[in-house]
């Protein structure tokens, strides 16, 4: 399967699906991650260029610890709109390169605008992607894909319907999200933040509502025809 997971921010998809993922691309699935914006307003010290580069290079080192490519629609924070044709054409193209069995991607009550936006242009554009006579630059005819919803942060406002078993890949997950430096050290230096078991104790405690030691949780995107059968998470 061609396995597509499209977050707001560089280390999104690490706090809420990399378990997910590794377990998939452990399997022999091809893995791809998108990044909507760059994350360039994530700190208050490091000015916004030098911070895109960063993070950019961030997502790339988490990536590579699993097998996954990444890629960037490269808009900044706090500009994402999913009443933008252009933004959503760029996540058409991304579709469309990365011909998904399934997407993963934020729920549309997660808690901040960018995510929300992401949300809505992932659902827009897998519309738009399957569709062969809408032209964006990517020239080609995504399928209708399924999409699922990853847990939003902390947990907050979300009722899973589906869980999957990252009891042996917390490790890697952890390790994916301690490759975002610039947001890591900055938490636990200013905030007093440990996120890392932040994200660990999310996970935890998705395990408990299943039954296993770790835990990433979804929701699937009902809406003709995204819905299927049979099992798609890992
Ligand atoms: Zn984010």
């Amino acid at each position: 399967m061609n396995v597509l997971a499209i977050g707001c921010h560089p280390d999104d998809v690490e706090v809420n699906c990399a378990g997910t993922l590794s377990k998939y691309a452990s399997q022999g699935h091809k893995v791809i991650v998108c990044h909507v914006a760059n994350g360039n307003l994530g700190h208050e010290i490091i000015q916004p260029d030098e911070l895109r580069v960063m993070r950019a290079k961030e997502a790339q080192n988490a990536g590579a610890l699993a097998g996954i490519e990444v890629v960037t629609c490269d808009i900044g924070d706090i500009m994402v709109y999913d009443s933008s044709k252009e933004q959503r054409d760029k996540v058409v193209d991304v579709i469309r390169y990365a011909n998904p069995d399934v997407i993963i991607t934020h729920s549309p009550n997660d808690y901040m605008p960018d995510h929300v936006a992401v949300s809505k242009l992932v659902f827009d554009a897998s519309f738009a992607a399957s569709v062969p006579h809408y032209k964006t630059s990517v020239d080609a005819k995504a399928k209708v894909t399924p999409i699922y919803y990853m847990d939003n942060l902390a947990g907050v406002g979300f009722m899973p319907t589906e869980y999957v078993d990252i009891s042996d890949f917390v490790d890697k997950k952890l390790e994916m999200l301690e490759c975002h430096v610039s947001q890591m050290k900055w938490m636990r230096a200013h905030d007093g933040i440990d996120f890392a078991e932040f994200v660990k104790t999310c996970a935890r405690y998705r395990g408990l509502q299943c039954g296993v030691m770790y835990a990433e949780a979804f929701t699937p995107c009902f809406a003709w025809p995204k819905v299927v059968p049979q099992r798609l998470l890992p």
